[in-house]
């Protein structure tokens, strides 16, 4: 499934996802399977977990792929 460079956000959080430099691991869809959905459309699911539990998976992306921040803070 092609991606582009997508922004999603709610009230209080954004996730920004670069697919040219996504390693294409899986291992977010692996660790955190609510949230980053590789069959569905969109696919993060930025309500699906808790804004600290997606923090800290974006943490782990290995590429920088993915970026999060806090809309009334720093994160
Ligand atoms: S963890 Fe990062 S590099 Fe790996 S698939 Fe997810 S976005 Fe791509």
């Amino acid at each position: 499934m092609k991606i582009n460079f997508r922004e999603f956000s709610n009230d209080n959080i954004t996730i920004t996802y670069d697919p040219c430099v996504c390693q294409q691991s899986d291992t977010c869809a692996k660790q955190l399977s609510n949230v980053f959905r590789n069959s569905v459309i969109p696919w993060i699911d930025i309500d699906g977990a808790p804004p600290e539990k997606i923090n800290s998976q974006v943490k782990k992306c290995p590429s920088g792929a993915l970026k999060f921040s806090f809309k009334n803070k720093v994160a």
